[in-house]
């Protein structure tokens, strides 16, 4: 089949990236393929699956027209600033348009070394392979605006991580992979015309109606904030914890972007962490939102050449904008957590801010799986008895106090609300850990059928039941890790 890449990137200077073509690997193959997302993408499922496809995915052969690049960012990770980053073990095939007309980057990750790539090999296990295809589908699945997975496959090849893993290739789909860091390289060399086109390109792809504003740059940044906003609410509504919030891992597109060391939470805590690289808790799950203000003060930053004449004006006109970024947060959060415990339109704010507080805290202190929590009290408020409900509580006074509360402020229960925000099925860590262990020995059956289950997470059937318990205390995953 002939692509109809048409790539607009690869047309921007020469200094926004570096040509190259992925690396041979000797035994490729496939482990999995997105048929939706291929017809999403306008094609062919079948060439896809064939050796030809195959020789694409697995980096072997480039299609025709395809211009693989690796793209230049900069960074924050973890505070600390990175002048040059750049795509290390990912190379960007080219852009097509897709069946509703929306621009998709298609990626390679674990395609070898670039002129990015420092000490790395540019490889990925297969493990982290999987995990991002399980992780970022489900996010799909749960309504979350993220990147997605095309193709997984196996590259014969032998990764040297902690201990010898075989390799893998991630297909990834993005509206781009433009970043806050992207801006943060040509800042900090003091491209202004470097800026001007990233800022043009991504306006065009991700935000066209700015152009239409009088300040088109500020605009931008208005958009991206929002868009921030409203995603990093999303995340905290499902117990969801990136685990690398570091600014090249922020897109501007709006999109959950490199699923690494990520998790959703089993049992409830703000402060919880899962990335074995995150030892100060920098990026726990209530951290996130803070997180995203000072990500998005450093895109405000890169901004500022452009944004009014002088400095002082554009200062002014950025910090306004970021002042947005809180209220915008808290309105999708407390929207959220309203529809997750179904209190009705009719309850001032106020008062439903106030409930929403006390019962997180409350679920944080006798540290209650996130996930079942709202789950059951969907079942109780569509009217099931309340045992299962209870015996989330070590306590059946405390249960019956908070429900009586819960009655008081959430009557009539908005129902509808808590089915479309409180799914039964999350990729639960130590699920995707077993899929990633049986993969590693060779079966990768139940790599398939999680990634089905998760496919329908607000589904009830007999085959949702296994996948929706929480982990018994044998299995409770820790730790994640990055280790690609
Ligand atoms: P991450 O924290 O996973 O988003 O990656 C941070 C940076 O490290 C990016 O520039 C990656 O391209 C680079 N990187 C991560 N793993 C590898 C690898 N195995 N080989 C080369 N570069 C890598
Ligand atoms: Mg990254």
């Amino acid at each position: 089949m002939i692509i109809p890449f048409d790539n607009t990137y690869a047309r921007l200077p020469e200094r926004f990236f570096a040509r190259q073509n992925p690396a041979q690997v000797p035994a490729p193959q496939l482990i999995r393929v997105n048929d939706s997302l291929a017809a999403e993408l306008g094609l062919d499922v079948e060439w896809l699956r064939s050796p030809d496809g195959l020789r694409m995915l697995s980096g072997n052969c480039p299609p025709r027209g395809s211009e693989p690049i690796a793209q230049a960012y900069a960074g924050h990770q973890f505070g600390g600033w990175v002048p040059q980053l750049g795509d290390g073990r990912a190379i960007l095939l080219g852009e097509v348009v897709d069946k509703k007309g929306v621009r998709r980057d298609i990626q390679l990750k674990g395609a070898g070394r670039t002129p990015f790539s420092r000490g790395g090999d540019g490889k990925a296990a297969l493990g982290p392979v999987l995990r991002e295809y399980l992780v970022s589908e489900a996010m799909y699945a749960l309504g979350v605006p993220t990147t997605r997975a095309l193709a997984a496959v196996a590259t014969g090849e032998t990764v040297a991580r902690e201990r010898g893993l075989p390799g893998g290739i991630f297909t990834r789909v993005a509206a781009s992979h433009i970043r806050v860091g992207t801006f943060q390289f040509f800042a900090a060399r003091n491209d202004l015309d470097a800026l001007r086109s990233l800022t043009e390109h991504a306006i065009s792809r991700h935000y066209p109606a700015a152009a239409d504003s009088p300040n088109p740059i500020l605009a931008f940044l208005q958009s991206v904030i929002a868009t921030q906003a409203r995603l990093i609410a999303k995340w905290l509504q499902l117990g969801f914890i990136h685990g690398v919030m570091n600014t090249d891992n922020m897109a501007v597109s709006g999109e959950t972007i490199d699923f690494g060391p990520c998790a959703f939470m089993d049992a409830f805590h703000p402060q919880c962490v899962f990335s074995s690289i995150d030892q100060r808790g920098r990026y726990a799950w209530g951290n996130q939102p803070s997180i995203g203000d000072w990500n998005l003060t450093r895109l405000a930053e890169t901004l500022l050449p452009l944004i009014a004449d002088s400095q002082d004006d554009s200062r002014v006109l950025a910090e306004a904008a970021l002042d947005q970024f809180g209220h915008a947060f808290q309105s999708h959060y407390r929207t959220g957590f309203r529809g997750k415990l179904g209190i009705p339109e009719a309850v001032a704010d106020a008062e439903a801010a106030a409930f929403i507080d006390r019962t997180l805290s409350m679920m944080a202190r006798d540290e209650m799986d996130f996930t079942l929590f709202f789950r059951r009290l969907t079942r109780l408020a569509s009217g099931a008895d309340a045992s299962a409900f209870e015996i989330l509580f070590p306590d059946r006074s405390v249960c019956s106090q908070w429900l009586g509360e819960w009655r008081a402020i959430a009557a009539p229960v908005a129902v509808d609300a808590m089915l479309a925000g409180n799914p039964v099925i999350i990729p639960r860590n130590h699920r995707v850990e077993e899929a990633i262990r049986h993969a590693y020995a060779g079966d990768f059956a139940p790599f398939h059928r999680l990634a089905d289950v998760l496919a329908r997470p607000f589904e009830e059937s007999s085959e949702s039941r296994e996948y929706e318990r929480a982990p018994e205390p044998h299995e409770v995953v820790h730790e994640t890790f990055c280790g690609t």
